[in-house]
């Protein structure tokens, strides 16, 4: 008998059919068996998130994270496909038959030159001008995974008919995936998606927040002359930049409040004494809704135009990455704080807190306890126009279907997201225990929902009703946008082989710290370092 036919025979049986409590959705002891078998993996989470930190790669290159992470859900019985939407570093991960299928996803890239010793409250790079994980990606997957052994186990021992289907954020630092898995419809088949990012709350939100945005390379070309023999030969694709991005500066004045425009130069010509015949700027245009995203991005296009005209070049647009605002889903976002209330917060030991602090002292922060109570739900934003900042393009997914964002408590309160003062605590215990509470909520949530078909109709019902009311999914993309495989390509050729040396070997030592021979929550008190490559000129390039 499954499940919900025991259920519904327990209420026949009743001589009154009173109306469901809410432990009508996964029953208590089922929930129960999940967070066992959660705790039951502590070891393998700790492994996990630790070895993805020692990985430490950028957008587009999670080739050994995704090799490691897909072996073990293989090894656990789930169907692999690689290179999914035409991304070679792409996958999904699917298991289970007949019933709803549950997307669950998390980010695995990291940030180029943001490596860090971990448990080092000083800004100290493993591998100097090295990616890394500066905002905690690292935990993302190893959470996910640890909630889908869990609920499997939990199916197949109640015979729960549903599926899951885990996927990876691939690049979500450059925007660069979740819209393509979109176009290549690989949520065409799914019921709803739980996502989950790494924070130092535990939370979930429903309603639109976070800007829309698109990330746009323009490449000028001009022709190249000796710049003081005969400059007159010559064709400036700089010139071509440095006028676009004047124009787009007066331009800002005129601009909604709500907008965020910024760009790097990043190919600016070879020297003074060449007059450039190829230079590239590279922009993000954000707001809060398509259509003013849409409108940002237009006037982007029309002004580097404008700039080639002016200067006798000629100019490509190459889109590189594009999030839509962000949208949860309000029935899934209510159970799921239930789930996140029920779990709570981490025990977090007198080391944890000693950590944090001595973060937070050393980089000047406001000092701030690790949180011991979860954040209340938060409903829609509430400032009429908003001026909100960064991008995430599990957007794209949350206008698809039914979706939310899990946020679970693994890193320090007030340190900066895409720098390396966010990676500092990302391989400790504190980023350990984070991941164990945000597997519990993630795992008991997929049990409610497919276990509770009712849960699942008010989901699709707020997503084609209230949320249609708001706005419609309008993808930045145009039929003949490519993801920007190639990028981080010629990076992690340098890098990769200089961070070899630091990978977690989890069969030798029992956490990475040990490996590093960091006694936490000290700081190190030897140089960790084995070897000091040349410094890079690299920046951290990040987009969300
Ligand atoms: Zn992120």
């Amino acid at each position: 008998m499954t499940a919900t036919r025991k259920i519904l025979a327990l209420l026949l049986s009743a001589s009154i059919l009173t109306p469901l409590p809410s432990a009508a959705l996964a029953p208590q002891d089922y929930k129960q068996e999940a967070i066992a078998n959660i705790e039951s993996h502590t070891k393998m989470i700790q492994v996990m998130v630790d070895t993805v930190f020692s990985y430490g790669e950028p957008g587009f290159q999670e080739f050994r994270t995704g090799a490691y992470v897909t072996d073990i859900l293989a090894k656990n019985g789930f169907k692999i496909t690689k290179g999914v939407a035409g991304i070679p570093t792409a996958w999904t991960a699917t298991w289970g038959e007949g019933g709803p299928l549950i997307a669950l996803g998390s980010d695995e890239d990291d940030l180029r030159g943001v490596s860090q010793i971990p448990g080092d409250p000083k800004i100290e790079p493993m591998v100097p001008g090295a990616p890394g994980h500066g905002e905690g990606h690292n935990s993302g997957m190893p959470l996910q995974i640890a909630a889908a052994l869990a609920i499997k186990a939990v199916m197949e021992k109640h015979h729960i008919k549903g599926r899951l289907m885990l996927w990876p954020g691939i690049a979500e630092e450059l925007l660069g995936t979740k819209a393509f898995y979109v176009r290549d419809g690989l949520f065409k088949n799914v019921d709803a998606c739980i996502f989950t990012h790494v924070a130092n709350d535990f939370s979930t939100a429903y309603g639109p927040s976070s800007n829309g945005m698109v990330s746009v390379e323009y490449t000028f070309h001009g022709k190249t002359a000796h710049a003081a023999g005969d400059p007159w030969d010559g064709r400036s694709a700089l010139d071509a930049v440095e006028i676009m991005d004047v124009a787009m500066n007066f331009r800002r004045e005129h601009l909604p409040l709500s907008q965020r425009t910024h760009y790097v130069i990043s190919n600016g010509g070879g020297q003074p004494n060449i007059v450039p015949g190829v230079a590239s700027v590279w922009y993000y245009f954000r707001d809060y809704t398509f259509d003013r995203v849409k409108e940002l991005y237009d006037i982007g296009n029309k002004t580097a135009d404008a700039a080639a005209m002016a200067t006798d070049t000629t100019v490509e647009h190459k889109l590189l990455g594009t999030a839509a605002p962000n949208y949860g889903n309000k029935p899934m976002a209510l159970l799921a704080q239930a789930n996140i209330e029920a779990v709570g917060m981490p025990k977090w030991t007198a080391d944890d807190q000693a950590f944090a602090k001595l973060v937070q002292e050393t980089q000047h922060f406001k000092i701030e306890p690790l949180k011991d109570k979860v954040t209340p739900l938060r409903g829609p934003r509430e400032d009429s126009v908003p001026t909100g900042g960064g991008s995430d393009d599990i957007g794209d997914i949350m206008w698809t279907i039914p979706t939310i964002t899990i946020r679970y408590p693994s890193n320090v309160p007030n340190t900066i997201a895409h720098n390396v003062t966010a990676a500092m605590a990302m391989a400790t215990p504190i980023a350990h225990k984070g991941a164990v509470a945000g597997a519990k909520a993630v795992a008991l949530t997929v049990l409610d929902l497919m276990m509770t078909p009712d849960e699942l109709t008010k989901a699709k019902d707020f997503f084609n009703s209230e949320q249609q009311k708001y706005d419609h999914y309008k993808p930045f993309l145009s039929a003949t946008d490519v993801p920007a495989i190639h990028v981080n390509d010629d990076y992690m050729r340098t890098y990769r082989p200089l961070m070899e040396p630091y990978y977690y070997d989890s069969k030798k030592y029992d956490t990475y710290l040990d490996q590093l021979g960091i006694k936490y929550p000290n700081p190190p008190t030897a140089p960790i370092r084995k070897i000091t490559p040349p410094k890079s000129s690299g920046d951290t390039a990040s987009g969300g």
